[in-house]
């Protein structure tokens, strides 16, 4: 039994039955991780002695009779997410050495019901990028075709569910960063409502669409995951005081019945042939499973990504100005520099060319006589876009398109061509935009043996329904069921 591969269901009775222990399962993850890393590179931070304390002590919970489904489970955590007194890098330089004295709220959730936690997962700079490769510490290899970006900017947590490098992670989406490398790693990846989870110590990127949320082998395990870390915080203003449901419970409600839409405009120019048979052989499926596909519309889905490129990087801009080489993180003082001088070296040797980018792109569109022309006018067509999908429900439970145009594409292949890297979020970023929940989960793979991706968008804490979908389509699948060959 490779007890690398397990779903957090699967590991979860072993050790309620006791046949193996979490030390056990530990170890045998820290050694996947060794016989993978080398060659895949989604860890950048192991913390291996902080494991197998955390598993023993998970061990005597057992022991005791006080666990919960995610006690002793190993996990990886995307490096985003502070982690208290384990160094949270952003993928960039200028967190280099940064140890946060605190853990976000969603990691000291999982951490009370008993997450082993194996390190901190590699990822795009400050989340901004769609194939890992604007990390300033190398690229996460995708695991199915180590050629192959993983997605991005969870693409090392995706990347170590589809190795076995961990039993489950959390990424973060603000355009598509849980999806799309999901769908290019052949694993789960949930991104919960604007508001369902908490963000208090998650380093924001754009606030006003960031989200995290599980990526796991299947979708009744994100429904485990996501119990645990959804629901109000104090600590962040923006989470949302919604109950939170029994997402497991919600599993076993099926499709019959339900209306999916699919929209119209999601089948864009350019998309390769191979995505689109994969997504249409999925609505088959879940059309014999008793759901009522019908064509639904999102006129303004169209000036999605323009929005997406004005709204995300000025808010980028303005969070991100807090790296000044003054209160922590990266600090250059040039020899008989002032103030300026610091800010100056700090921030251009701290920064990476994509983040560099996103500010300069930011500060305009929010500076004097550009607001209202740049952010203003984005702010009014992301109401329009959000109203798009309000219709929509008014005629569907639930909206199904693929993830991103294409299957994963080869590393390097748009490193210099940024508006064709940012064409990879198309089809996510329009749910950032109207703050909806959506999941990515296997459908299939291409010619070429790397994975596709279908996509169930919900209405807002509509999380039940689309785990709902998902969960079904599983069932009647088993794209999910494989591994690369690694
Ligand atoms: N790829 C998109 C970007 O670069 C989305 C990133 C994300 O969701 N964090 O902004």
């Amino acid at each position: 039994m490779d007890l690398h591969y397990l779903t957090i269901t699967q590991a979860s009775d072993l050790l309620a039955r006791r046949e193996i222990s979490s030390v056990e399962l530990t170890r045998a993850l820290l050694q996947r991780i060794e016989a993978t890393e080398e060659r895949v590179h989604a860890y950048l931070t192991i913390t291996a002695e902080q494991a197998l304390a955390q598993a023993e002590a998970a061990d005597q919970r057992i022991a005791a009779g006080e666990a919960g489904p995610l006690t002793g489970i190993p996990a990886g955590i995307k490096d985003v997410l502070c982690t208290r007194g384990v160094r949270t890098t952003c993928g960039s330089k200028i967190l280099e050495r940064f140890v946060p004295p605190y853990d976000a709220t969603l990691v000291a959730r999982l951490r009370d019901a008993g997450m082993v936690m194996l390190g901190k997962h590699n990822m795009d700079e400050f989340a901004m990028g769609s194939s890992t490769e604007n990390s300033a510490y190398g690229a996460t290899h995708n695991p199915w075709d180590l050629a192959a970006i993983p997605g991005g900017s969870s693409g090392g947590s995706t990347a170590s569910v589809a190795a076995g490098s961990c039993l489950y992670a959390v990424g973060t989406d603000t355009g598509g960063s849980i999806r799309q490398p999901a769908s290019h790693c052949g694993v789960v990846g949930l991104k919960p409502t604007y508001g369902r989870v908490s963000r208090y110590g998650l380093v924001a990127f754009a606030s006003s669409l960031d989200q995290a949320g599980p990526i796991t082998r299947s979708v009744a395990d994100a429904a485990m995951v996501l119990q645990a870390i959804a629901g109000h915080d104090p600590a962040d203003s923006t989470s949302a005081p919604n109950q939170v449901p029994d997402y497991r419970a919600a599993l076993a409600r099926g499709v019959k019945g339900l209306k999916l839409g699919v929209p119209r405009e999601y089948f864009v120019e350019g998309m390769d042939p191979e995505v689109e048979q994969t997504v249409r052989r999925a609505f088959a499926v879940l059309e014999e499973l008793g759901a009522e596909l019908v064509e639904v519309s999102l006129p303004h889905t169209d000036y999605g990504l323009a929005v997406y490129y004005i709204i995300a990087p000025a808010e980028a801009s303005s969070n991100l100005a807090r790296y000044d080489g003054v209160k922590y993180g990266l600090s250059v003082r040039p020899e008989d520099g002032d103030l300026l001088d610091m800010y100056y070296a700090t921030r251009s040797q701290g920064f990476g060319p994509e983040v560099v980018r996103r500010i300069m792109l930011g500060t305009y569109a929010l500076s004097a006589g550009y607001y209202d022309a740049y952010y203003g006018k984005a702010s009014a067509v992301r109401t329009l876009l959000a109203r798009d999908f309000a219709e929509a429900f008014e005629q569907v439970d639930a909206i199904v398109s693929p993830v991103s145009p294409t299957p994963a594409f080869d590393l390097g292949q748009k490193v210099d061509d940024p508006l064709q890297m940012y064409l990879s979020d198309v089809l996510t970023l329009a749910c950032n935009l109207a703050g909806l929940p959506g999941m990515s989960l296997p459908a299939g793979l291409s010619q070429q043996g790397r994975p596709i991706g279908l996509q169930i968008i919900g209405p807002h804490f509509a999380e039940e329904t689309v785990l709902a979908v998902g969960h079904a389509f599983e069932r009647a699948t088993d794209h999910h069921q494989q591994h690369p060959s690694l």
